[in-house]
C-alpha cells in the first residue's frame, strides 16, 4: 500500500541563485517526513510532499522553521493561493542603488586608467586606495560577505561565496602588502576588489531588471481586474451604488460594470446585456455577445453594450483568471528535465570552483614559483569566473518566456516539462470525435425496425442521453428537441464511456450506443435492415429488442487538411485515434490527408495505445478533447487538450489550447521548439562562459600573453547572466513567426 501523502508549498524569501535552490531542497528533505522537495527560484516557491498521514498546519509550520533557521524566510500558503511574485522591482532597485555607489566610490582608479594612454600614472596614494575599496567591500559589497556567511555558517557555499572569496582575498592580501607584511615592495592590487564588485553589482542590476522583465506580463495578466468595483446595495433594478474595494466583494453580489471597463470578479449577467473582449482568457479577439444568465470573467472587458449588472460567483484568488495564472506559475515551476541538469550541475560547481582555484594557486605559486600577486590573482580570477549564475537562470527564464507568450495567444502551458516533451515529440495522437472533428453532429437519418417509428427512437434515445456531455449524445437531445418529441428522463441512467448509457426509459430497460455494446447487453437484434454506412451510428434498444439507429454526420474542424500537413513537414507523424467505426474513421483519415487510424479503440485502451508507442522509446503527444480520451491524454508525453473556454483549462492535459483552433496544434509545436532551441544556445553559452573562463583564468594562456585579471573575469560573468536573461526574452521578437497562419488554414488568426 502506498501511503498517503499530501503537498504543501512554501514561500521561500532570499533566494538568489541555484545554489540558494539546492540548499533549501537539501534542508528540506533532510526533514523528517519529506518525501520530495522542488524548489523555484524565479517566483520563490517550494512544493514539499510530505508522507505522514498526520502532516498537518503544524508539520507545514514546521518546514517553514526549518527553512528560515537555514537563512530563507519561509511559510506556509494555503490551498488557492498565488503566492506574490518576489518583488524583482524592489530587488532591481537596490541592485541599481549598490552598482551606482559601488562605481562612485571606484573613481579614482577610473581616473587614474583615463591617463594611462597618456603616459600619466595617476595612481592614488595607497592609503586612499585602501580606504575607498574598503568602504565599496562593507558597502555595496556586504550583501555578497553577508550571503556567503549566511551559507557557510551552515556549512554551505553559495555563488556569492566566489565574489566574497574573490574579492576578500584581493583586498587582505593588499592590505597586508600594502602594510609592508610581505616584504619591501610586493605590489598592491586593491582595484581588482574594488572594480570585482562593481562589475557583479552592475551584472545583478542589469540581470534583476530583465529578470522582472521575464515576470512583467503574467503579473500584468493578473492586474488586470479591477481594484475596485460599483456594487448595488439594494434592488437589482433601482439600487443604490457604492464603490468598494474588490477584496471586500463576496459571492452573491450584485457589480454595475460600464463599457470600456473590466469585470472586477467572475459572474453571470443578470441585467443589461454586452459584447467582452476575452482574449485575455481565451486567445481570442473577436467579441463575445453576453445576454441575461451568461457566464462573465474578471479581468475580461465590456467593449460595447450598456450598463450592465453582473452577480458575482467568483472571486479574488477563486476567479477563473487567477486560476489559469496560478495554473502557469506552477508550471513555470515544474521544471523541465533539462532543468534538473542544469541544477544539480551548479550545485557542485561553487566547491568544484573553490578545488580549482586553490589548484592553481598552488600550481603557479610552488610549482611555477610564481610571485604571490601572479599566483593570487590567477586564484581570485578562476573563483570569479565559474559562478554558475548563468546556468541556472539559463532554463527557467526561456521556458518562463515561452509559456507567457503561450497565454497571450490561448495557448494554455500547464507544465513546464510539457514544453520540452511537444518539442521532441515524434508522434502525435488525435482523437476524432471533437478533435478532428467539430463535435457537433448532425443527424442524417432514422433506421428503425418493423413497427417503430423514428419518433421512438429518438425519445428513448434522448432520455437515455439526457445526462451525457458526449457529442453524440447532445446531438440526438438537440433532435429530439427540435422535433418536439416530449422526452421523459429516464431513471438509473448511466454511462459507459466510449460505449453508450443503459437506463430505464418507460420502466423498460433501455440501451443507446455502438453496436458491439448493445450485442454485450444481449439484445436481440433481429431483422435489422443491413447497414452499410461510414456514418457514425448509435443504436437503440429497450427490452432487449433493437428499435433502430441513427446516423450522425460531424464536420472536419476548419483548418485541419493544413494542419496535419504542417505537421508532416515539422517531421511529426500524426495518427488517428478514435473509439468510432472503422469506415468512419478510414473516410475522415482520408478527409484530412490520409493518415494512419487506430478505429474502435475504447477509452482504456486507447491508453495501451498510447504507452505502446511510447514503449518503442518515441516521445509521444495525444491531441484530445478531454471527452473520452482523459486517460491516453494523462498518458502521453504531452497532452493537448483542445477546446474552447475555460473548463478544458481545469481539465485534463499539460497543454491547452484555449481558442479550440486545429491550427494552433502547430503554433504549439513552433513554440515549443523555439523554447527549447532558446534553452540549449543559454546553456551553451552559459557552459562556454564557465568553462572555457577557468583555464583562461587560471592562467594556461598567459604564456601568450593572454590573462584574465579577477575584475575582468567578474565582468565577463555578470555579462554572462545578462545575455542569457536577454536571450530568453528574445524569444519574444519570434512571436510573429511562431504565431504565423499555418498555410492553407482557413481560420487563420495571427
Ligand atoms: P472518439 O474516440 O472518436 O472521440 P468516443 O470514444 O468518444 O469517440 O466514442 C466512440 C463511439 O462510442 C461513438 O462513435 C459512439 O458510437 C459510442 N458512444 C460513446 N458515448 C456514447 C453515448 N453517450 N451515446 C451513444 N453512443 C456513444
Ligand atoms: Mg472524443
Amino acid at each position: 500500500m502506498t501511503q498517503p501523502s499530501r503537498e504543501l508549498r512554501l514561500q521561500v524569501d532570499g533566494m538568489t541563485c541555484a545554489s540558494c535552490t539546492a540548499a533549501v531542497e537539501r534542508t528540506l528533505r533532510a526533514q523528517p517526513g519529506v518525501s520530495s522537495a522542488t524548489v523555484q527560484l524565479l517566483d520563490g516557491t517550494a512544493r514539499v510532499r510530505t508522507e505522514e498521514r498526520s502532516a498537518d498546519e503544524k508539520s507545514g509550520a514546521t518546514l517553514a522553521d526549518a527553512v528560515t533557521a537555514a537563512g530563507y524566510p519561509a511559510r506556509v500558503l494555503s490551498e488557492d493561493e498565488v503566492p506574490p511574485p518576489p518583488d524583482v522591482d524592489r530587488e532591481a532597485s537596490d541592485a541599481g542603488r549598490r552598482a551606482r555607489l559601488a562605481w562612485v566610490l571606484s573613481t579614482p582608479w577610473v581616473i587614474g586608467m583615463v591617463g594611462m594612454p597618456f603616459g600619466v600614472h595617476l595612481a592614488p596614494p595607497a592609503w586612499v586606495q585602501a580606504v575607498v575599496a574598503g568602504a565599496i567591500l562593507v558597502g555595496p559589497g556586504r550583501t555578497f560577505f553577508a550571503q556567503a556567511w549566511r551559507a557557510a555558517r551552515g556549512g554551505r557555499t553559495h555563488m556569492d561565496t566566489l565574489v566574497a572569496l574573490g574579492a576578500g582575498v584581493s583586498y587582505l592580501y593588499s592590505l597586508a602588502a600594502w602594510r609592508g607584511l610581505l616584504g619591501r615592495e610586493s605590489p598592491i592590487f586593491f582595484e581588482s576588489a574594488a572594480f570585482l564588485i562593481a562589475f557583479i553589482a552592475l551584472g545583478k542590476w542589469l540581470e534583476t531588471r530583465a529578470r522582472a522583465r521575464t515576470q512583467g506580463a503574467l503579473v500584468a495578466l493578473l492586474e488586470r481586474i479591477p481594484r475596485t468595483a460599483v456594487r448595488l446595495v439594494g434592488s437589482l433594478r433601482d439600487g443604490e451604488e457604492e464603490t468598494v474595494e474588490v477584496d471586500d466583494l463576496a459571492t452573491g453580489d450584485r457589480v454595475v460594470v460600464l463599457p470600456g471597463e473590466a469585470f472586477p470578479a467572475d459572474g453571470v449577467v443578470r441585467l443589461g446585456g454586452c459584447a467582452t473582449d476575452e482574449s485575455m482568457l481565451t486567445g481570442e479577439s473577436v467579441p463575445v455577445r453576453k445576454e441575461k444568465w451568461d457566464d462573465v470573467y474578471g479581468g475580461t472587458v465590456v467593449v460595447s453594450g450598456g450598463r450592465t449588472v453582473v452577480e458575482v460567483t467568483a472571486h479574488g484568488n477563486a476567479t477563473a483568471l487567477a486560476g489559469i495564472v496560478r495554473q502557469v506559475r506552477e508550471a513555470q515551476s515544474h521544471a523541465a528535465p533539462i532543468q534538473r541538469v542544469a541544477d544539480q550541475l551548479s550545485a557542485i560547481f561553487v566547491p568544484t570552483v573553490i578545488a580549482l582555484a586553490t589548484l592553481t594557486f598552488g600550481a603557479w605559486w610552488w610549482a611555477l614559483d610564481a610571485s604571490l600577486v601572479k599566483s593570487l590573482t590567477h586564484a581570485c580570477a578562476v573563483i570569479v569566473i565559474a559562478c554558475p549564475c548563468a546556468l541556472g537562470l539559463a532554463t527557467p527564464t526561456a521556458i518562463m518566456v515561452g509559456s507567457t507568450l503561450g497565454l497571450e495567444r490561448g495557448i494554455l502551458v500547464k507544465n513546464g516539462g510539457a514544453l520540452e516533451a511537444l518539442a521532441r515529440a515524434k508522434v502525435l495522437y488525435f482523437d476524432k470525435t471533437g478533435t478532428v472533428t467539430e463535435g457537433s453532429f448532425d443527424v442524417d437519418e432514422v433506421v428503425t425496425a418493423d413497427g417503430v417509428d423514428s419518433e421512438e427512437v429518438l425519445r428513448v434515445a434522448a432520455a437515455l442521453e439526457r445526462g451525457s456531455r458526449h457529442p453524440v449524445a447532445e446531438a440526438l437531445v438537440a433532435r429530439a428537441e427540435r422535433d418536439g418529441i416530449d422526452v421523459q428522463p429516464a431513471a438509473d441512467s448511466s454511462e459507459h464511456p466510449g460505449l453508450g448509457v443503459t437506463g430505464v426509459v418507460e420502466r423498460l430497460a433501455a440501451v443507446v450506443g455502438r453496436e458491439s455494446f448493445l450485442r454485450e447487453q444481449g439484445v436481440d437484434f433481429g431483422s435489422r435492415p443491413h447497414l452499410e454506412s461510414d456514418a457514425s451510428t448509435v443504436h437503440v434498444a429497450r427490452d432487449g429488442q433493437w428499435l433502430g439507429a441513427v446516423l450522425l454526420s460531424d464536420q472536419v474542424r476548419a483548418g485541419a487538411v493544413a494542419t496535419i500537413r504542417a505537421l508532416t513537414e515539422l517531421g511529426i507523424k500524426p495518427r488517428l485515434l478514435t473509439g468510432d467505426r472503422k469506415p468512419v474513421a478510414e473516410r475522415v483519415a482520408q478527409q484530412i490527408g490520409g493518415i494512419r487510424v487506430d478505429a474502435e479503440v475504447l477509452p482504456n485502451e486507447k491508453r495501451r495505445v498510447v504507452a505502446a508507442a511510447r514503449a518503442t522509446g518515441e516521445i509521444v503527444g495525444m491531441v484530445g478533447d478531454g471527452i473520452n480520451d482523459g486517460p491516453a491524454l494523462a498518458e502521453a508525453d504531452v497532452g493537448i487538450a483542445i477546446g474552447s473556454g475555460t473548463e478544458v483549462a481545469k481539465e485534463t492535459g499539460d497543454l491547452v489550447l484555449l481558442r479550440g483552433s486545429f491550427g494552433d496544434v502547430v503554433r504549439a509545436v513552433r513554440l515549443a521548439r523555439a523554447t527549447l532551441r532558446r534553452v540549449r544556445q543559454n546553456l551553451g553559452w552559459a557552459f562556454v562562459y564557465n568553462v572555457a573562463g577557468i583555464p583562461i583564468a587560471a592562467g594556461l594562456l598567459s604564456p601568450w600573453g593572454v590573462s584574465l585579471r579577477p575584475e575582468f573575469a567578474g565582468l565577463a560573468m555578470a555579462l554572462s547572466s545578462v545575455s542569457v536573461v536577454t536571450s530568453s526574452l528574445l524569444l519574444r521578437t519570434r512571436a510573429s513567426s511562431i504565431f504565423a497562419p499555418v498555410v492553407g488554414d482557413d481560420e487563420a488568426t495571427a
